[in-house]
C-alpha cells in the first residue's frame, strides 16, 4: 500500500532522511519509533506531500506521490495532483489541527464538501463517524468546548471522512493530558482492528506492542531496525534501540 525507496530529504545542510526505504501492506499497522529529531514527522509529511524528497520513490497505492530515483529526472507533482492524492491519505497531527471556527461535524464533512461530494450523503457519513469515535453528542460543539481527547477524536473522524486508502498518526497522544490518552488509542485501536492501514509515531510503547503488525526505529534519518513488536521491544539487536527503549519503558 506505501512503498518508499531510498528517501532522501534535507533541510539546508540538515540531512533529516538519508535513505529511507520502508514498505507497508494493505491493513498494516506499523509503528514508526525514534528519538526526538530523528526524522519521523518529516518521514511522515513526505508521504502526504507536506514536504517534497529530494530524491527517491514514494507511491501510495501503486500511485506515485515521490519522485524517481536518483534525482535526475524529477516527476514534478501538479498542485491539482497532489491535492488529488492528499484525500487518499489521512493525516493525525499532535496538535489536533481542527477548524476553530466550524463545529465538531463541520469540521469533518469540510474535505468532503470541498470534494464536491452530495451533501446529504457527506453530512450522514460525517456523522456516523463522530459517533464510531464516540462524539455523536458532540456534533455542534465548537473544538474550544471539547477536551484535548475529544478534539483528536474528532480529528481523526475528519481524517477517516475522505475514505483514505492510509491513515499517518504523527504522535497523536502527545499533546494530551495523560488520563485522556487512553480514549484516543482506544479508537486507533478500532481502527486497526477494522483493517485500515495505519503508520503510527508514538511514544506509546504499550500500544506498540500490543497493536502494531511491525515496528520500525528511526534514528538520525534512517530506519535502524525493525521487526515484530516483539523482535524490536524485547530483543533488539542494535545498541541505539536498545539505549532508546532503556528511556522510553
Ligand atoms: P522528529 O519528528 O523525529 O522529532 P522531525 O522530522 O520533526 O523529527 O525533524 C527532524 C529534523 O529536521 C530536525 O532537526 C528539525 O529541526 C528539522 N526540520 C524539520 N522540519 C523542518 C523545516 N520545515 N525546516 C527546517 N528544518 C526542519
Ligand atoms: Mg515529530
Amino acid at each position: 500500500m506505501i512503498e518508499l525507496l531510498g528517501v532522501h530529504k534535507s533541510f539546508g545542510a540538515n540531512e533529516v532522511l538519508r535513505g529511507v526505504s520502508l514498505e507497508v501492506a494493505a491493513g498494516e499497522v506499523v509503528v514508526v519509533l525514534g528519538p526526538s529529531g530523528s526524522g519521523k514527522s518529516t518521514l511522515l509529511r513526505t508521504i502526504n506531500h507536506l514536504e517534497k524528497v529530494d530524491r527517491g520513490f514514494i507511491s501510495v497505492d501503486g500511485e506515485l506521490v515521490g519522485y524517481r530515483r536518483a534525482g535526475r529526472r524529477l516527476h514534478e507533482l501538479k498542485e491539482r495532483e497532489i491535492l488529488e492524492q492528499r484525500a487518499h491519505i489521512g493525516f493525525v497531527f499532535q496538535n489536533f489541527n481542527l477548524f476553530p471556527h466550524l463545529t465538531a461535524l463541520e469540521n469533518v464533512v469540510e474535505a468532503p464538501i470541498a470534494h464536491r461530494r452530495p451533501r446529504g450523503q457527506v453530512y450522514a457519513e460525517g456523522r456516523e463517524l463522530l459517533a464510531r469515535v464516540g462524539l455523536a453528542d458532540k456534533e455542534d460543539a465548537y473544538p474550544r468546548q471539547l477536551s484535548g481527547g475529544q478534539q483528536q477524536r474528532v480529528a481523526i473522524a475528519r481524517a477517516l471522512a475522505t475514505k483514505p486508502k492510509v491513515v499517518l498518526f504523527d504522535e497523536p497522544t502527545s499533546a494530551l493530558d495523560p488520563e485522556l490518552v487512553g480514549e484516543v488509542l482506544d479508537v486507533m485501536r478500532d481502527l486497526a482492528r477494522t483493517g485500515t492501514t495505519m503508520v503510527v509515531v508514538t511514544h506509546e510503547i504499550g500500544f506498540a506492542r500490543e497493536v502494531a503488525d511491525r515496528v520500525v526505529f528511526l534514528d538520525a534519518g534512517v530506519v535502524v531496525e525493525e521487526g515484530t513488536p516483539g523482535e524490536v521491544l524485547d530483543h533488539p539487536v542494535h545498541e541505539r534501540t536498545r539505549a532508546f527503549l532503556s528511556k522510553v519503558l
